[in-house]
């Protein structure tokens, strides 16, 4: 009798591994589908865009004074409305929506026209993005102060780490581009065909990450402004942005270093764009104190948004996912590949 129930029990175990088996392996499971695409680029694409539907943030808290005569199109309501409860944080004091029309130029390192920050005023910027540890450690310390920056991220960095600049999107900062390569626009050996390839493309794989489209605000790796790149810009309606105050983090020792600079700076100045990387780690370290700082002295965050996005190119949206393509295999019968001659 225990033998035939034992006998029972087996049994059913047996259906409901093989069902399972059945399930996952069989053509019409959508695991399948995961489990070995034919391309990879296709449904990677698929699941970038599935992945974030609707990047665009709203802002994060209620005080903040949108100063364009043309609001924003309405955003869906975002999460991250109410997770901000630090009520001393830095917060947003003033969002500002640029019209990119004709690539207007920011910051008094190269651009002097448009001089749209008042006396404390500052505005966050991170750049070369992407990065494991130290972009998610930049998000976690402007989330803590309800802040919100401007990222230009490198299109490389982009595409090897999508979740990460989807994760910068998602927590409502704004996103431009910095390049695909981060190279140099005003070198000598620079073609005006390889600068703008080099722009088109960058935006292409922001795009890529995000499933959304970027801003059209651009950074110069290095600060290289290349006239016939600048024209380029200018030509796509993109916002050039230099800035006004330059931390060096990239060369600075210690974050202590980068709270320094970028406070005897601002408190000589009054107010500006701050460059900083999130692609360092120093700056990612100094960056709770950096703000905490901030918000002691008296200064206020401007973020900065686009009236539109940016259309990226279809061809290079095209070319990059032919790029990111991994080689699909011979359509080869395997016994026709690997013959076993010796058992
Ligand atoms: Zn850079």
């Amino acid at each position: 009798m225990r033998n035939a129930l034992g006998l029972m029990l087996a049994s059913v175990v047996t259906a409901v591994v093989i069902s399972a088996v059945w399930l996952f392996w069989t053509p019409s499971s959508p695991r399948l589908a995961l489990a070995a695409p034919n391309t990879v680029a296709a449904p990677l694409a698929e699941r970038l865009a599935a992945a974030n539907p609707s990047a665009k943030p709203a802002p994060a808290r209620e005080d903040v004074e949108v100063t364009a005569a043309i609001p924003e199109t309405p955003a869906a309501p975002s999460p991250q409305k109410s997770t901000c409860a630090n009520p001393d944080g830095l917060g947003v004091a003033r969002v500002v929506v640029i019209d990119t029309t004709g690539g207007p130029g920011f910051g008094f390192e190269h651009f002097k026209q448009l001089d749209f920050l008042t006396d404390k005023e500052v505005v966050l910027t991170f750049d070369d993005g992407p990065w494991p540890g130290n972009t998610p450690a930049v998000l976690k310390a402007l989330a803590d102060e309800c802040t919100k920056a401007v990222f230009f991220p490198i299109g490389k960095h982009a595409t090897y780490h999508p979740e990460i600049l989807r994760q910068v999107a998602a927590a409502g900062h704004t996103v431009g581009a910095h390049t695909w390569s981060h190279a140099n626009l005003n070198s000598k050996k620079m073609t005006e065909q390889i600068a703008r390839d080099e722009i088109e493309k960058g935006y292409s794989a922001v795009k890529m990450a995000l499933g959304a489209a970027p801003s059209p605000f651009f950074r110069f790796p290095e600060l290289q402004h290349g006239p016939a790149a600048m024209t380029y810009l200018a030509s796509r309606n993109i916002a050039m942005f230099s800035c006004d105050l330059d931390s060096f983090d990239f060369r600075a020792k210690n974050p202590e270093q980068i709270v320094n600079t970028v406070m005897t700076k601002l408190d000589k100045q009054g107010k500006g764009i701050v460059l900083m990387h999130d692609f360092q780690k120093h700056t990612a370290e100094a960056l709770p104190t950096l703000l905490r700082r901030l918000k002691a002295g008296g200064y206020k965050v401007v973020q900065m948004k686009a009236k539109t996005p940016l259309q990226t190119l279809p061809e290079y949206d095209e070319a990059l996912l032919k790029d990111m393509k991994v080689p699909v295999s011979s359509a080869r019968p395997i016994g026709s590949v690997v013959q076993t001659v010796t058992e």
